[in-house]
């Protein structure tokens, strides 16, 4: 047996020269074009850009979830595409904090019980787990009742905070999140950007938001505009 994981270093995401393209007809379609992106520990970056325009293809190479076609992806110095499937899913459950732009909680599960299902998938101590989850609830901005309800008795904005609550579970280096703000009015949207702000500092994550929301972006470090596939 050899072992999946390779000790590394916390030194963020790097992205080199990354193209990705999608069948298309006969033809591809180019949703990567050439994108190099670097974002260290507790950086806040944001990517903004149109619908169409790459961003959630940025993200899911970014997160391992797909291939791309040439260039190299980067989590805490580790070659992503060197590796086997079971060691990528290894490095994103260690490294990698993903908040995806359709909600995935589980109708049936209480927010606390969202994380703990992860644990109870990785075997830890039930006890410790817990305590650690609803701490990280409650940093979230979600009191001990509300932690004990399922999605459909959150408002959109408390259901963000689980999801982001959940990817940070696993203490990731890396934290990804796709278009946190559009479902929300503004004022809970610019919560949720100072909540990421916050986590970025306090976890020192290194984490990117991609959002074609405009409004928001005074609250983080770095902007990159987004264009065809283009980073610019
Ligand atoms: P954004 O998140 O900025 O809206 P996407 O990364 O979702 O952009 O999409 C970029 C381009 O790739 C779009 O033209 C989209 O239609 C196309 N695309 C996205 N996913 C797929 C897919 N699975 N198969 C084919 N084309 C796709
Ligand atoms: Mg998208």
């Amino acid at each position: 047996m050899t072992t999946t994981t390779v000790q590394c270093t916390r030194t963020g995401l790097a992205l080199r020269d990354v193209t990705l393209t999608y069948p298309d007809g006969e033809a591809r379609l180019t949703a990567l074009d050439r994108v190099s992106l670097t974002v260290a520990p507790g950086e806040f970056t944001a990517v903004a850009g149109p619908s169409g325009s790459g961003k959630s293809s940025l993200l899911a190479v970014a997160a391992t979830l797909l291939r791309p076609d040439s260039g190299s992806v980067l989590i805490d110095g580790q070659e992503v595409g060197a590796l086997s499937e079971k060691a990528r899913s290894a490095l994103r459950r260690e490294r990698l904090g993903i908040v995806f732009q359709q909600s995935n909680l589980l109708a049936s599960l209480t927010a606390v019980e969202q994380l703990l299902v992860l644990e109870s998938v990785r075997g830890g101590k039930p006890r410790a787990a817990r305590e650690r989850a609803e701490a990280l609830l409650a940093s979230v901005g979600l009191d001990a009742s509300k932690q004990r309800r399922r999605p459909h008795q959150l408002s959109g904005g408390e259901r963000q905070r689980v999801n982001i609550a959940r990817a940070l579970f696993g203490e990731p280096s890396v934290l990804l999140v796709d278009e946190p703000t559009s479902a929300l009015d503004h004022e809970r949207g610019a919560q949720i950007v100072d909540l990421l702000a916050t986590i970025t500092r306090d976890h020192g994550t290194a984490t990117v938001m991609v959002t074609h929301d405009r409004d928001l972006l005074d609250r983080v470090d770095r902007v990159l505009a987004m264009h065809d596939g283009r980073l610019v």
